[in-house]
């Protein structure tokens, strides 16, 4: 466990208690936002009770692979987060900005967007919410800052769960995080589920969520629970197969301008933009105006962008970036380099999405070792 984490009072809750933590949210207005199963996957949606958490259930990663599998227990938080992430809900795909009527040959505002509902998210984990701090400096504290995130993110609850169990595409550890989440969160959860126990070790990390766990009137953690804790943190640590060496790695990317890696990657990239869609970082929007035929009514709609596409880079007479490798080129450089001039960090978390959902196998972690010299090129044998 991390200091910050060790000096946290914790605490037990059984599986009952989850029920009830759910009632609690509810009963302050909360709508709840969990893991669940939908399209064959495990995505955050609406959820209204633990029934809804995929109990039991895992989610095989690899690149471009994700397969749900039944687990040997009922674990309710045993899977890797899919290919969505807070993101969805906080700065939505597509968000109409205004809509407006034309009256006497005047267009006049109808309303502006609804107020934005009170979400409580569960089961979120160390990544997202180190992506969510990112998002926070992108859209809420930079320089123009995102009306309609900042009052999203304003009325959140965040109950985090630690990862026991990371997938083989992911590599949070490199990035600074790690499977324990530090801070961020109203609550934090880490699930101990074995034979003869199913609990989990409960601390607040706001005063917020600290009212919250007082309701749930939570256990006492016992020395064994302790243990069987550290073990399952320990055992996690042990479990990551992916690295990036990020030390001096802004510099390597933008010496690697020329480099023969981009043009064998660009011979495997489709420009789906999937990579773009499922970052919990990445976010560039466009805006789209409709009206209908008699020009009466008019729409202003935002809608989620990426750099992989071409007209994303059109400025007054083209795009600027037609080529895939400039494109791919473009989006990692960003990530890894610009972003870190820009705001401070690097634009990734680690957390694997952009190996999983690209349905070409391209993997993140291999271009950079490929730009340092330190791998074989990515080899295209990856789908699957
Ligand atoms: S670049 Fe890939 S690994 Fe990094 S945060 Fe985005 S989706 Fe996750
Ligand atoms: S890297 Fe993969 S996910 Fe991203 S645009 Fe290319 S093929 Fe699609």
């Amino acid at each position: 466990m991390t200091a910050k984490a060790a000096m946290r009072k914790q605490f037990t809750l059984n599986p009952a208690a989850l029920e009830q933590l759910f009632s609690v949210l509810e009963s302050h207005d909360f709508q709840i936002v969990g893991p669940t199963i939908r399209n064959g996957t495990i995505q955050y949606d609406y959820i209204k009770g633990c029934k809804e958490l995929p109990s039991g259930w895992t989610s095989e990663q690899e690149r471009a692979s994700c397969r749900l599998k039944r687990r040997k227990d009922d674990a309710l938080f045993g899977y890797v987060p899919g290919a969505d992430s807070l993101k969805r809900f906080l700065h939505p795909p597509e968000l109409r900005l205004f809509r407006a009527e034309r009256e006497n040959g005047v267009f006049r505002i109808l309303d502006n967007p609804a107020p934005a509902p009170k979400l409580a998210f569960v089961g979120v984990r160390s990544c997202e919410l180190r992506a969510l701090s990112i998002l926070d400096r992108v859209l809420a504290e930079d320089r123009y800052p995102d009306a309609a995130y900042v009052a999203a993110r304003r009325r959140i609850f965040i109950v985090a769960v630690n990862c026991t169990e990371p997938a083989p595409t992911c590599f949070c550890t490199s990035m600074g995080g790690g499977p324990e989440a530090g801070g961020g969160f109203d609550l934090l959860l880490t699930e101990i589920v074995s034979d003869n126990q199913h609990v989990f070790v409960a601390e607040a990390g706001t005063s917020e969520g600290s009212g919250v766990l007082a309701v749930l009137n939570p256990g006492e953690v016992t020395k064994e629970i302790m243990a069987a804790l550290h073990e399952a943190m320990d055992r996690s640590k042990a479990a990551f197969k992916r690295e990036v060496a990020t030390e001096g790695l802004r510099e390597l990317l933008y010496e690697s301008f020329d480099h023969p890696q981009w043009d064998r990657v660009a011979a495997q990239c489709f420009l789906c933009a999937n990579c773009t869609m499922v970052c919990p970082t990445c976010f560039c929007v466009t805006v789209e105006d409709s009206t209908d035929v008699p020009v009466r009514r008019a729409e202003r709609w935002r809608k989620w962008d990426s750099c992989f596409t071409q007209n994303f880079s059109y400025i007054h007479g083209g795009s600027v970036r037609l080529s895939p490798k400039s494109r791919y080129r473009q989006w990692l450089t960003h990530k890894m380099a610009a972003w870190v001039d820009q705001f401070g960090t690097f634009g990734c978390v680690g957390c694997g999405r952009c190996i999983t959902w690209c349905p070409a196998g391209i993997d993140v972690t291999e271009q950079i070792a490929a730009l340092r010299g330190t791998a074989a090129p990515a080899a295209s044998d990856g789908a699957g």
